[in-house]
Parts: C-alpha cells; structure tokens; sequence
C-alpha cells in the first residue's frame, strides 16, 4: 500500500530509543549472551530496515524474522549480520535461504532428509523442540527419537550446518512459573542429550530476558517487544524496574471542527448524542484502514494536553473527538505518545481495546507514513 504522505497523521519512531532499549537488554543479557533483535513483521511495524539500520550503530549481533521474505528484505538492504527465520518454511526454499546466507528453523527429521537432497551450498539450520508451546518444533519427549535421527543427518550432511537449538516458552510473561519452569527443565534435559554442539542455544524472548535472566546454557536472545520499549506483560506485571523507552508514537492534526447542540448526532448509526447545550466535535483523519480499529471508539486521545474522547463510531479514515474548546485546524492530535506530561501508552490503547500491545502495534497500517528522528 501506498503511504498517504500528504495526510497529516503520522507515525515517529525514536531511533535513540530503539539503541537504548537494545543496550539495556544486552546488559541484562550479560556478556556470555547475544542479542538478536526481532524485527519480524516488518520490526512490530516499526519499519524492518530502517530498525536494523539503527541496531547496526550499537552492534547488534544479528536478526530474527518470521519469513523468507522479511529476511531477504535485509539482505537486499545490505544487512550482513546473522537472520534467523523462526517460522517453518517450505524445503524447497532451503537452496533460496543458502544462497543468502538466511538460517532456517527446522522441525523435522523429514525437513532436513529434503534438504540434505535439494542444497548444493551450505545452509544454516536451527533445531526447534517443543517443550510445551504446541506450535512447531521437535515434541518433547515424543519426538525424542527423530530428534537424534535428526541429528546424525546434520553430522553426516556437510551442506546442513547445525548452528543453533532453541525452545519457545508460553508462559514467560505470567508470574506462576510452574509451566515455564517445566519447559525450561525439559529443554535443558534434551539439550545435555543430544551428541552434537550448536553455536547458538537459545530460549529467551523478551519476557524471558526480563523475568529470568540467569538462564543456563543459553547463549542467545530474542529480543522482540522489549526492542521496542513495552513490556510482553502489558500494565499486568511492573515488577523489573528497566527504564524501556517506548520507540513509536502516531499523531494526527484536527481537520475540521464544528459545534453541535443538545440532542444533535454525530457518526454511523448516529450513536453519539450531544449532551451538553453545545459541544465541540473535531474531525481526526484516520480510522479503522488504519488500524485504529472501531472498538476504540470511546477511547481517548490527547489535544494540547487534554484528553479527549472518540466519539461515535470510528470511520474506515476519519474519527471525531469532542474537544473543550474550538481549536485551530491543523492542532496537533496525539493517539500514542506523550503531550504536555500527558502520555496514552499502546498498553492504553490495548487494555482498552482489550488486546496486547503486539496486536496494536502490528494493526497500524502501511498507508500511516512513518517519520525517524534521533
Ligand atoms: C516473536 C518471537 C520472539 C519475540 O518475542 P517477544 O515477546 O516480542 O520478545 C521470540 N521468539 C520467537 C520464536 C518468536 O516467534
């Protein structure tokens, strides 16, 4: 989709931001520990290349991504350091990701008896085990046994390279730590069998970074949502004191403003009923092709300082908000981000919305131009 650069909403990413965040986790992470930034989903919508660009000037260690396509799209912008795929892609892609230096997630024994057939170069391969996320990966301890065929394949095959092992926790962000522990213990277990080393051992997302950060044997994070200066818990869990940096803010401008008298109606449906002798109904231009999506309605959004509420239904690329006063066309409307000391967080919006601040992020849509500073 085309950027509407000519509308006035917009969303600013703080690049100094993105460095600090990455260099607290990788404080936190100690220095036995990488960091590879998750820039999937072009970086939680933050822009990919742009965010690995940025990463570039602290010397981040590498990226991980969801697709080949995301991966590559690093490559062509001459990102040299390690990407990892995380997701499954199909075998026939194997020979794609070698020639691009792109290492792979693999989970299965199948997998890799394909690609020992079809990669004429080496390929870069990261052994998934399913500890208890049920998504993909080798299941433990079911699949313990195609694990270890698994694994004389890569010792037989000079063109699969073993570099990495990792897990995924479900239940990293949650205070109980009774299945994450169980998670943890299985991994370390099929780990410490295995005949062969790997590279990389890794475990970590953010919220593991955060709520357990002396993990053994691991020697890599996935940094996601930490990146980018929220918390995977949301407003549910504060209890590490690190200074995140949110990196996004979305600001729009009032377009249009008019005064509406008792009992007048404004939006689809006619839903919202001017209460007041007389209220102030400013027009916002951006909606629900946005991503601001109509279950926001009634939330608020900040104007010189003040917050103010969406009222009626959210439009396909336009809201009204009732402001106290009649301001100026072209005053600055502030969806995410800080105002005059007043902050609407994407943990605002999420709670309110009743999501996760991932979904909010990953909603904002490709036609909102995006704006880098610092
Ligand atoms: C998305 C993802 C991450 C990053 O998760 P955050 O919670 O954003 O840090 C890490 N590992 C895997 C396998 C993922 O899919």
């Amino acid at each position: 989709m085309q950027p509407s650069i000519h509308r006035p909403t917009t969303i600013t990413i703080d690049r100094q931001a993105l460095r600090q965040n990455y260099l607290t986790f990788r404080q936190l992470a100690g220095p036995q520990r990488q960091v590879f930034a998750v820039v999937k989903a072009d970086a939680y919508h933050h822009g990919a290349v742009e965010v690995a660009k940025t990463l570039q000037e602290v010397q981040v260690d590498g990226f991980c991504v969801a697709t080949i396509d995301e991966a590559l799209q690093l490559r062509q912008a001459n990102i040299t350091e390690p990407i990892l795929v995380l997701n499954v892609v199909p075998v026939e892609q194997a020979p794609l990701a070698a020639q691009h230096d792109i290492s792979l997630t693999v989970d299965s024994y199948e997998w890799l008896v394909q690609a020992s057939k079809q990669v004429k170069t080496p390929v870069k391969v990261h052994l998934a085990i399913d500890t208890g996320m049920g998504r993909i990966g080798f299941r433990m301890p079911v699949d313990k046994a195609s694990l270890l065929a698994a694994c004389q394949i890569l010792e037989q095959s000079p063109l699969l390279i073993p570099e990495g092992i990792f897990t995924h926790f479900a239940t990293a962000d949650e205070q109980n730590s009774a299945y994450f522990q169980q998670q943890w213990d299985s991994f370390e277990q099929t780990v410490a069998a295995l005949p062969l080393k790997f590279s990389y051992v890794h475990m970590a997302n953010t919220a593991t970074a955060m709520w357990a950060p002396t993990l053994d044997n691991s020697n890599l994070v996935r940094l996601g949502i930490g990146l980018y200066g929220l918390s995977p818990a949301g407003k549910l869990r504060s209890d590490v004191a690190l200074s995140l940096k949110p990196a996004l803010s979305l600001t729009s401008q009032i377009v249009a403003v008019r005064q509406l008298q008792a009992g007048d109606k404004v939006g689809y449906g006619a839903t919202y009923t001017v209460q007041a002798e007389s209220e102030w109904i400013a027009t916002v231009p951006l909606g629900y092709a946005d991503g601001w999506h109509r279950n926001l309605s009634g939330s608020s959004v900040l104007v010189a300082g003040h917050k103010c509420p969406i009222v009626g239904r959210i439009c396909m690329d336009q809201l009204m908000i009732k402001v106290p006063k009649r301001y100026a066309l072209g005053t600055t409307v502030t969806l995410i981000g800080t105002q005059d000391q007043q902050t609407i967080s994407v943990d605002d919006v999420a709670s309110y919305g009743q999501t996760i601040n991932y979904e909010i992020l990953c909603s904002l849509s490709e036609r909102i131009p995006r704006t880098y500073i610092n």
